[in-house]
């Protein structure tokens, strides 16, 4: 198969692949749309068994960034850059510049941050050589850590679905929580605020008696978050969590979480549907992480410090997005995550078109 053949490829506006022979570099810079905006999304270095496998999770990803920048209402495209490498053993900061050249040679199309694998060092390296980096830390415009803001964007989800599947607010609904990490960690603490019984599980046991002991929830092991009887799951670990195998055993009827990819497949979000399950698209109720970065770009882009005020009205309308997405589906009788498929293509191709008439 070509690149061009790729199921993922969908129209890529544009793939880098780059290399630096002195500092090791090997990296794809994939720009899927700059529609709406320059496109923005992490970095993510790991060990690829091939080159092949490394171009098909940048596609993706982008891809997947084109999505979520356009539900977060931002004037952002989508876009994604894989370094070929093992984290672990071989970051140096001279590989990390190199990284800044290849972004530079982008030349503004594509803005860096954070992802699995690069931390903020990482990126104060690439910074010296391009200004499109975004998520540094000690400067008036930095953003700083988006996992509060992806929980509150989440937290307003739940809320949300929980009005419209089990009219009620939060008090004494119970939540199932598949990791308590950066985000689930948050979530956890606003839910048994707002008086939620907590069930929760982490590889991580830690974590876990810290959250447990903070919020006062009940701990199960990983294996059987899924079978705990609650009215809320919210994924927050690894993708995947919903595929056919564990759908039979969830018994919530709100599934909404922070979780990047959680249906395994498509098959996973119409058996979701088919049984009744309300599934907030992951990649909406969680854009509160992009938000976070796009304030910080907004604010490098215009000399000005990061603003609260204009994320937190950002994550208001996301909610709006997530009801829009709620009522086209409940009003076409379609799986949630299709809807919000298609209206994330018609935003991206709207703002192609009006530009291009323009
Ligand atoms: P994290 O690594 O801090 O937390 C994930 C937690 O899940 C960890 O505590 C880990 O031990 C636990 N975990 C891993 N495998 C597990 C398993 N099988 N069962 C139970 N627990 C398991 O990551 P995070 O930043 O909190 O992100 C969580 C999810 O949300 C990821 O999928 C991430 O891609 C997504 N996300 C995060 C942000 C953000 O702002 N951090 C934004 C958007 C999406």
């Amino acid at each position: 198969m070509t690149l061009f053949d790729s199921p993922s490829f969908e129209d890529h506006e544009g793939v880098h692949a780059f290399s630096d022979e002195k500092s090791g570099l090997k990296c794809i810079i994939a720009v899927h749309s700059t529609a709406r905006g320059p496109a923005a999304g992490g970095c993510r270095m790991w060990p690829y068994a091939s080159a092949d496998d490394a171009l098909e999770d940048a596609l993706k990803l982008s891809r997947a960034m084109s999505y979520k920048n356009a539900m977060a209402d931002l004037a952002l495209g989508g876009g994604k850059s894989v370094i070929l490498g093992d984290s672990r053993t071989q970051k140096t900061p001279a590989l990390f510049e190199a990284f800044g050249r290849a972004i530079e040679a982008v030349g503004g199309r594509y803005w860096t941050a954070e992802d699995v694998g690069v931390s903020p060092e990482d990126l104060a390296s690439a910074r010296k050589q391009t200004r499109y980096v975004a998520g540094l830390d000690g400067h008036p415009a930095a953003s700083g850590d988006p996992s509060p803001v992806t929980a509150e964007g989440v937290f307003r989800g739940i809320q949300l679905c929980v009005r419209r599947a089990l009219k009620r607010d939060l008090g004494g609904v119970r939540v199932a929580i598949q990791g308590v990490g950066h985000v689930g960690g948050y979530l956890a603490e606003k839910l048994h605020a707002a008086g939620a019984k907590l069930v929760i599980t982490d590889v991580n046991p830690e974590t876990l008696n810290r959250v447990a002991s903070a919020t006062k929830a009940t701990i199960v092991s990983p294996g059987a978050i899924f079978d705990a009887d609650v009215d809320v799951f919210a994924p927050c670990a690894l993708g995947g969590a919903i595929n056919l195998d564990t759908l039979p055993r969830i018994r919530a009827r709100v599934i909404a979480g922070a979780a990047n990819n959680q249906l395994a497949d498509a098959a996973a979000g119409r058996d979701l549907f088919q049984r009744g399950i309300l599934y907030a698209p992951d990649y909406v109720i969680n854009g509160g992480g992009i938000i976070n970065v796009a304030g910080e770009i907004r604010a490098l882009d215009r000399g000005e410090a990061f603003d609260p005020a204009w994320v937190d009205a950002k994550l208001d309308h996301l909610a709006l997005t997530l009801e829009e997405v709620l009522d086209q589906a409940l009003h076409e009788r379609r799986p949630t995550n299709e809807v919000a498929n298609q209206i994330a293509r018609s935003r991206i191709s709207g703002e192609a078109s009006s530009k291009a008439a323009a």
